[in-house]
């Protein structure tokens, strides 16, 4: 189905006010905004909808649940895809055939579970990010920051896997500058690590609609913009 003229306008606006914003955040700390990059986050969105999206230039695309981004991953598979969401184990496969990039790593074994399946495959080890909860926050999953260190010398062991960096799902804030201390844990976490853990990327997978801009302004390289992009969801999830 060829998408609906109205609906790539709407988003190609969309998507332009979002690059804009992410433009002016990096301006003001003096960072090139061509270093971050946008993951439009489609949950909840139909296919015929991202059909457009994409037709307007939205081209990386999020999803948290492997179940409802497969289809939609058939239908449009010129899209880079990223698995934003909880993965679990028995899943981790089906993730693997779908998925670019999968920015959810949140325990060894589930690592461990991933490489010894792509090995298999064969081919490029699989980009990954580690997820990490910052705040401690026991609603959330992710590495605690005190156990990456040990986990890392692990996780870099595993060939199937190619670690490129951090992701965090900041707390809920009322105010976008609240998110800040999160990000700026993230970031010098980051560095610490890869002080001592020369194989383990600079990606930083932080900032939503609500705080993408502060996440800029203290070193985000990826943004994952759900609501700014597509509207309001209807559906919480
Ligand atoms: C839903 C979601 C987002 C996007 O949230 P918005 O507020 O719509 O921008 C980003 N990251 C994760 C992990 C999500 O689940």
């Amino acid at each position: 189905m060829t998408p609906l003229a109205e609906d790539i306008t709407r988003y190609r606006a969309a998507h332009e006010r979002v690059l804009g914003r992410i433009e002016a955040a990096a301006a003001r700390v003096a960072r090139d905004a061509g270093s971050v990059q946008l993951v439009g986050v489609s949950k909840t969105v139909p296919l015929e909808q991202l059909r457009a999206a994409v037709a307007a230039g939205i081209t990386v695309l999020g999803e948290n649940r492997v179940q409802e981004a497969m289809s939609k991953i058939a239908g449009l598979p010129s899209a880079e895809w990223h698995l934003i969401g909880q993965l679990q184990g028995n899943k981790a496969g089906r993730a693997l055939e779908f998925f670019d990039v999968i920015q959810s790593v949140d325990s060894v074994g589930l690592a461990e579970r991933l490489s010894r399946l792509s090995s298999q495959v064969g081919g490029s080890p699989q980009r990954v990010l580690l997820q990490v909860n910052v705040d401690a926050d026991p609603a959330k999953a992710g590495f605690l920051p005190g156990s990456l260190d040990e986990a890392l010398s692990r996780l870099l062991e595993l060939t199937g896997l190619q670690v490129e960096g951090l992701m965090t799902v900041g707390r809920y804030v009322e105010r976008a500058e609240d998110a800040r201390p999160t990000f700026v844990s993230l970031r010098r976490l980051s560095e610490r690590l890869r002080a001592g853990h020369p194989g383990l990327g600079g990606q930083l997978s932080m900032g939503m609609s609500l705080d993408f801009e502060i996440a800029v302004e203290e070193g985000s390289t990826i943004v994952r913009v759900g609501r700014a992009l597509f509207g309001d969801r209807l559906v919480v999830t």
